[in-house]
């Protein structure tokens, strides 16, 4: 646990988040940044910083929860699909440095967006909760 990451508060339960679901070593909550609803981040629970200093197991694990979550997306929410990637450390201008994969849910109008991300109004917790609670009744 890493004391000022905030992806290891959420793991450890010190920083709130809408749980999606959990394993022994890793969870899926909301982002709390929603460009279309239904964007899950799927995270290791040990502080694992990148790509680089991930170990095959650990990547096995969270790969293999976040092709579940984003099934369950697709079930729950967003028949158009899914689009599930890791961005990396600073080429992707990250601001988390825990290692997390996206579960980003596509529609049909995506095309049309310019950019669909950093939104400025953020959805209410209860929005990030009964999306969180659609998911999982998906899994
Ligand atoms: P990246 O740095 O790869 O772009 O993604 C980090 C993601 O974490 C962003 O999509 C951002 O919205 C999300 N994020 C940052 N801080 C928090 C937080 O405190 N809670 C939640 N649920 N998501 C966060
Ligand atoms: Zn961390």
């Amino acid at each position: 646990m890493t004391q000022d990451c905030i992806f290891c508060r959420i793991a450890g339960g010190t920083a709130s988040e809408s749980l999606v679901t959990e394993t022994p070593d890793a969870l899926a909550f909301m982002d709390i940044n929603q460009p279309t609803p239904g964007h899950v981040l799927v995270i290791p629970r040990r502080h694992v910083q990148d790509i680089y200093t991930l170990d095959e197991a650990t990547a096995a694990m969270v790969f293999q929860l976040a092709v579940r979550v984003a099934q369950a997306v697709k079930i729950a929410l967003r028949p158009d699909g899914i689009n599930l990637y890791q961005s990396n450390e600073h080429a992707a201008g990250q601001e988390v440095f825990h290692f997390h994969m996206h579960v980003v849910a596509r529609y049909a109008g995506d095309r049309d967006r310019v950019c669909v991300f950093l939104q400025p109004n953020l959805p209410p917790h209860a929005e990030l909760d009964r999306l969180a609670a659609e998911i999982r009744a998906a899994l």
